[in-house]
């Protein structure tokens, strides 16, 4: 997946529009609660199933292999890494279900504002990423440009909170340095 560009808001709804593809195989509707002025508060967004098929798969990780261009700087058959190829293949270990993951985090985080970005999140999913259905659910309704672009503001905030807390490559401890073959040791040196 390309970088999740949060720079502006269409980027950034279309950066969640492509993760969200994740969700596709929850077997009901992507339902959201109807929100309440108490909901604004923190309460739970999504429906208990769906929260439940959320948070159930967030530890999923899986391997995927890639073709990486060597970094070490050779030229022989001697290589450690290529073995003079240029390239090598590596593998790494991805989040099955990264949207997920960062959904869940996002709801432990503390909110200074209201509605929670949690809120802002499922109202995206639930009403097609329109803007104005969405405001709709915590409840505002837009009846000018200028409040149009404060709830733009309000909304692309939501998605910087959630993007800021998606990864998509599961970080595991780096090989100590002195596990290293000697050649490689010399390598990272050299890097
Ligand atoms: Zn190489």
């Amino acid at each position: 997946m390309t970088d999740w560009d949060i720079s502006t808001l269409p980027a950034a709804i279309a950066g969640l529009r492509d993760r969200a593809q994740e969700l596709q195989d929850y077997p009901g509707r992507l339902h959201v609660h109807e929100v309440t002025p108490r909901d604004l508060l923190g309460a739970p967004k999504f429906s208990p199933a769906m929260w439940r098929h959320l948070t159930g798969s967030i530890h999923a990780s899986h391997p995927v292999s890639e073709e990486r261009i060597c970094p070490l700087r050779h030229d022989t058959a001697d290589c450690p890494r290529c073995g003079g190829l240029g390239t090598y293949t590596a593998t790494r270990d991805v989040y099955t279900r990264p949207l997920a993951r960062a959904l869940v985090k996002l709801s432990h985080a503390k909110s200074k504002v209201q509605p929670h970005p949690l809120v802002i999140i499922a109202g995206l999913l639930a009403e097609g990423f329109s803007i104005e259905r969405t405001a709709m659910r915590y409840g505002v309704i837009i009846m000018s440009a200028d409040q149009r672009k404060t709830e733009e503001a309000r909304i692309l905030s939501a998605i910087r909170a959630l993007r800021n807390r998606y990864e998509e490559t599961v970080l595991g401890p780096a090989p100590k340095w002195t596990e290293l073959s000697e050649a490689q040791q010399n390598a990272e040196d050299a890097a």
